[in-house]
């Protein structure tokens, strides 16, 4: 089992972990592992335009996150093609798909940039051009793996043309046309020629030579050529992509065994059970199911008192007893009561939110599946959607509160942030407060919440618009309170601006906390969005071209939750996959196809 994961900075955790094994592949494969290019891998993911051409940096990676493989691809937004620079899997990993995998990814990276075509060096498979029998038979592997994709060397052209007199055995330069295009066309391939040789090459190759291997490109048609080991009926151009759109839809049945049944409590398992009924047979989404992730994950955002108090307190109550907080020691937070049900008030933010016998298990399958979800993004999906009760996002640190419990959001959030830079945008009609104290003064997640006024609305105690983060989270934070009448224009305002500040954060996911009680006539807010509004704000969310993690949050009008949940996915997958603008980041939807070779794109002694 792997993963083709993007590697998107050489800081976060996991990367830093997977560039040293990148580095191990290297030398390795490569002798002399060439010790400059390696050095620069993580240089230019912080730097993608450090050699002229944006850097993407795929990896294989199995569950345990050992790296098994990498693509390095470089692009040229430009002259619009993309070269593979570098691909290479470890020495002991014989077949198992890892090599195909990488290269289906590239392939499939470069349509969605809408490159004219892949270009790539492969070391000659001819006697005359390279003497070593050994060399030889690999090469000819290598040129037999790339011509069942209809890629071939680009021939009557000077580019194997030696530049000094002692080199022999240079590489041709293949062509993939990326079942679009058959050949380059020649003006395009002298600009690909140029690029290649003055940037990659920079300093190697002499400007004469380069002027050279350029007019050797004539005025006739390019040709490849000819299929020397497969039949070309054979050949399979195709691009595996896996349907764009297709949501990560992941749920948990056991949310059903925490149910409050007191008149007032809106917080009830029909609410996932009428979103579920609208959306689960729609074709936007794929059943993904829950896995069960360790505590572990819980404490990287709440105390460990906290999350044993939760799970005690619940373990020890009969069925259908519940305890509501009514003691809040907020003069002596350093003397916790003993009582354990005392400490109910010592541990919440309000009254209305009890313990009850299974709420640590619900709330426990809830992360389960938000996490689950998150981990859909890492493997490359580009939507994804846990669909939990309880909510989460009143749970701070240390406090449960308004129906939640432990902090969905903030957990998943917290997994991104191993895999790059994360966002957390709360469209709840409630201040998102939970996220807002657990990174408060924190710079690596930012976070933004667009809600009700708290003069007006729970929580009341916080989402003003001068908590700004402190520390080194100062200016980390954003609250957009809005007017107690709020429609979808005045709405859609605010979410503009939230969007503008995210952008610039420039995030490689995004974490939504979706609340659908912003909708006309939900029982806990007073604002009157539309299924259209829904859809609006779904599509202008999706066309920042992030990966979207949606956590569901409130929403409590159960005849219209189904629909309204519809209509915002519905605008969220309908945002274009937006091409990157020059400096930004993106991430198109990967696929997982298998077949069996290893290789590497040469970089010989040019
Ligand atoms: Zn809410």
């Amino acid at each position: 089992m792997f993963r083709i994961r993007r590697i998107h900075d050489e800081v976060s955790p996991a990367n830093k972990a997977a560039l040293a094994q990148i580095a191990a592949i290297m030398h390795s494969r490569f002798s002399p592992a060439p010790a400059e290019e390696i050095d620069q891998f993580g240089r230019h993911l912080h730097n993608p335009f450090l050699k002229s051409f944006r850097t993407i940096l795929f990896i294989a990676e199995n569950m345990r996150q050992r790296v098994m493989g990498f693509a390095y691809l470089l692009h040229e937004p430009r002259i619009r093609f993309c070269y593979l620079d570098w691909i290479a899997t470890e020495v002991d990993t014989s077949g198992g798909g890892i090599g195909g995998a990488l290269y289906d990814r590239v392939r499939q990276e470069a349509a969605a940039l809408d490159a004219m075509g892949l270009f790539f060096e492969c070391l000659p498979d001819e006697a005359a051009l390279c003497p070593d029998d050994v060399l030889r038979t690999d090469n000819r592997k290598r040129m037999r793996f790339y011509e069942k994709y209809g890629a071939r060397p680009i021939v009557g052209t000077a580019y194997e043309k030696p530049y000094r007199p002692d080199q022999n055995c240079l590489p041709h330069l293949m062509f993939d046309g990326l079942g679009r295009f058959e050949k380059p066309e020649r003006i395009f391939l002298r600009k690909v020629v140029r690029a290649i040789l003055e940037h990659k090459y920079a300093g190697y190759a002499a400007p004469d030579y380069i002027r050279m291997v350029v007019d050797s490109i004539g005025p006739g048609p390019v040709t490849l050529r000819e299929h020397r080991y497969v039949k070309p009926s054979t050949v399979s151009t195709v691009i595996v992509t896996r349907p764009a759109g297709r949501i990560a839809l992941v749920f948990h049945d056991r949310h059903a065994v925490h149910h409050i049944h007191e008149r007032g409590y809106v917080e009830s398992p029909v609410r996932v059970r009428s979103i579920l009924r609208e959306i689960s047979a729609h074709p936007l989404f794929e059943i993904v199911p829950a896995k069960a992730f360790p505590t572990r994950f819980l404490e990287s955002v709440h105390d460990a008192d906290f999350i044993a108090f939760l799970r005690h307190a619940c373990a020890e109550l009969k069925d259908d007893r519940l305890v509501y907080p009514y003691v809040f020691p907020i003069r002596n937070k350093t003397r916790p009561p003993r009582d354990r049900f005392l400490l109910a008030g010592y541990f919440c933010i309000d009254t209305f939110t009890p313990i009850s016998r299974h709420a640590y298990a619900a709330a426990r399958k809830a992360v389960d599946c938000a996490l689950t979800a998150a981990q859909e993004l890492v493997n490359g999906r580009r939507l994804a959607y846990a669909l939990v009760r309880p909510p989460g996002h009143h749970a701070e640190r240390r406090a449960f509160g308004g129906f939640c419990y432990f902090n969905n959001n903030a957990i998943a959030a917290r997994f991104l942030g191993q895999y790059g830079r994360v966002a957390i945008l709360d469209i709840d009609y409630h201040h998102g407060n939970g996220q807002q104290d657990i990174f408060y003064d924190k710079r690596d997640v930012l976070t933004v919440s667009i809600h009700c006024d708290p003069s007006h609305a729970y929580p009341y105690f916080s989402g003003f618009r001068d908590e700004l983060g402190e520390g080194e989270g100062e200016g980390f934070n954003l609250n957009l309170p809005l007017p107690e009448k709020t429609d979808g224009p005045r709405y859609r305002s605010a979410l503009s601006s939230a969007l503008r500040r995210i952008r610039a954060f420039c995030p490689d996911f995004l974490v939504v906390a979706l609340g659908l009680d912003t909708a006309k006539d939900d029982p806990t807010g007073s604002w009157s969005l539309t299924g259209r509004d829904f859809e609006l704000n779904g599509r202008l969310i999706g066309e920042l071209g992030t990966p979207v993690l949606v956590v569901q949050e409130g929403g409590y009008r159960t005849r219209t939750l189904g629909v309204t949940a519809r209509h915002f996915f519905e605008g969220l997958a309908a945002a274009p996959i937006r091409r990157p603008a020059i400096g930004t980041r993106d991430l198109a939807p990967h696929n997982n196809s298998h077949r069996v070779i290893f290789d590497r794109a040469t970089k010989a002694a040019r």
